[in-house]
């Protein structure tokens, strides 16, 4: 348990936290300040008159790791109520290929046993099986199969998770975990020598802490409108800023292991597999459909649309620092990416482990020097985001309407423009590439951005002219992955094994 002494000199150390909202961002916030750091006391306060955004529903792998390995949640206990359904990847209909992975594993960076370069060399053909997790959605499974016929459930796996569920659940297990939840609305703000001094809310009265959590999604209460810090806009290079948002109930369609992300006239539409619903979105540009068309689209693409399509209008960008005196922003209130890799809630848990971490540093006194440290690691990852979708956008080559015409024409690469430059001279080489990595740490390494200029075909001068050794190499190495694929267990089996009598987590 870690417990702060104070340090001469230095500001008092940080003994309560208030949390404002009861999102995913809020709760996890206060849940992996409570399970780490229990000393704090953690007061989470949310409106159920204002709610929360009810969208967000595919994560990454880092997503279960944290719940499971980092904050020691049962597991049991998370799939009874929160009821996720396994996701090994994306699947991107993009780009001149019918369709390609983009997973949690390694397809690129790495080589296979008799070959004399990297996969992505060898990937002018079929490129799905280069992992197992790769191999496994190809065949529609979910896990590779263990002893007695049950589902390897390890890995870089992630969710499907319906965020009402989601929502429950961690209110729940937060509430449990010592953090004070309250249902309240925030009314006004007292400020004092520029940080916050108190939160005064409509029914409870006033509220302070040691430091104020802004977990209150895109109204951003307190680091936007409280303390007016400058939002950096990423207008400029994504042209996407709303979602039309519908589905069906699920009848004798199989539950696919990974998200669907299809190229749509003006943006794209994901495809969320829950377990008896069937979620679809239509991510768009507003300067290029109006909300009616882009509804019109979405529904004859999806003639089994039954539920009412909703539009949620989003703007990405971030506010320029994330940590200002006595308020960290979390989750939509810090900054927004629209939702093509569905990494919001990776980039809520690591805001939260940061934060964690520059307390644990600071003995629970953060100086002004831990608090740029943690703004510069945060403004970088969301950075780092921006960069990764517009290579999305920039590369994708499946249709010529105004709206694709005009992110090819248009998207800047930002940080990352030098390594597609290194990428198109030396092609798929992860160990040159690796060089152009403007960060460490990164989120999504070299691998991640080659998985899409592979992907989708981006064309490199260096090409590799495989001897035929080579060739049945690499080809005998995919057949081994398919080979386990193929004897793997689908979503449908997995979720029957897990509620069976006998089965046991390890
Ligand atoms: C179209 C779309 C698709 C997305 N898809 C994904 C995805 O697939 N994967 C992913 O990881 N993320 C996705 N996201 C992002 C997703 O929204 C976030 O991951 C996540 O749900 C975080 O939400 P939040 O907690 O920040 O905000 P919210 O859910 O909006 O929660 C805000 C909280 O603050 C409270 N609050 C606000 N104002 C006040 C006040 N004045 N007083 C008291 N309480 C207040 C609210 O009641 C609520 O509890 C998507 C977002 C959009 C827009």
């Amino acid at each position: 348990m870690v417990s702060f002494s104070e340090s001469e000199g230095s500001s008092p150390a940080i003994r309560r936290v208030l949390v404002l909202g009861g999102g995913s961002a809020g709760l996890l916030a206060a849940l992996t300040l409570k399970r780490l750091m229990p000393a704090l006391e953690v007061t989470l306060v949310r409106s159920s008159e204002i709610g929360v955004i009810g969208v967000g529903e595919g994560t990454t792998a880092v997503f279960p790791s944290h719940l499971f390995d980092t904050l020691g949640i049962s597991k049991e206990e998370f799939y009874r109520e929160a009821q996720p359904t396994w996701k090994q990847g994306i699947r991107f209909l993009w780009g001149p290929r019918d369709e390609f992975f983009y997973d949690f594993e390694f397809q690129y960076d790495q080589q296979f046993p008799g070959t004399r370069k990297a996969t992505g060399f060898y990937s002018v053909g079929d490129c799905r099986d280069l992992s197992q997790a790769g191999a496994l959605m190809l065949q529609g499974k979910a896990f590779t199969t263990g002893p007695l016929n049950r589902p390897v459930i390890k890995g870089q796996y992630a969710f499907h998770i319906e965020n009402h569920r989601l929502v429950t659940c961690l209110e729940a297990i937060a509430a449990r975990s010592g953090v004070t939840i309250e249902d309240d609305t925030l009314d006004r703000v007292e400020m004092a020598g520029g940080e916050v001094a108190a939160l005064h809310f409509k029914n409870s009265g006033s509220r302070t802490a040691d430091l104020y959590v802004d977990a209150s999604g895109f109204r951003a209460e307190l680091i936007g409108k409280a303390l007016n810090e400058p939002f950096k806009s990423f207008a400029g290079g994504l042209f996407c800023d709303r979602a039309v948002i519908a589905g069906w109930d699920r009848t004798d369609e199989p539950i696919l292991p990974f998200t669907t992300a299809e190229t749509m006239d003006n943006g794209w539409c994901w495809q969320i597999e829950h377990e008896t619903f069937i979620n679809r979105g239509y991510v768009y540009g507003s300067d290029f459909v109006s909300d009616d068309d882009a509804k019109a689209e979405l529904l004859a693409k999806n003639p089994k649309i039954t539920a009412e399509p909703r539009v949620v209008k989003f703007r990405s960008g971030r506010y320029e620092r994330n940590w200002v005196g006595n308020v960290v922003a979390v989750g939509n209130a810090s900054g927004f990416v629209e939702p093509l890799e569905a990494t919001a809630l990776a980039q809520i848990i690591y805001e939260c482990r940061w934060l964690v971490e520059s307390l644990n540093l600071t003995g629970g006194q953060p100086d002004d020097a831990m608090k740029t440290s943690y703004n510069r690691i945060v403004g970088i990852a969301w950075d780092e985001i921006r960069d990764f979708l517009a290579f999305h956008y920039k590369f994708n080559t499946r249709l010529s309407t105004p709206f694709w015409n005009h992110c090819r024409n248009e998207t800047s690469l930002g940080n990352y423009e030098e390594l597609y430059r290194l990428y198109r001279e030396v092609g798929p080489s992860p160990t040159l590439l690796v060089h152009a990595i403007p960060n460490r740490p990164n989120i999504y390494g070299v691998e991640g951005f080659l998985a899409m200029l592979v992907g989708m075909q981006v064309p490199y001068q260096r090409v590799h002219l495989a001897i035929p050794e080579e060739r049945e190499a690499f080809d005998r190495q995919r057949q081994k992955l398919a080979n386990v694929a193929k004897g793997g267990v689908s979503v449908r089996d997995a979720l029957d094994a897990i509620r069976k009598n006998g089965w046991q987590w390890t």
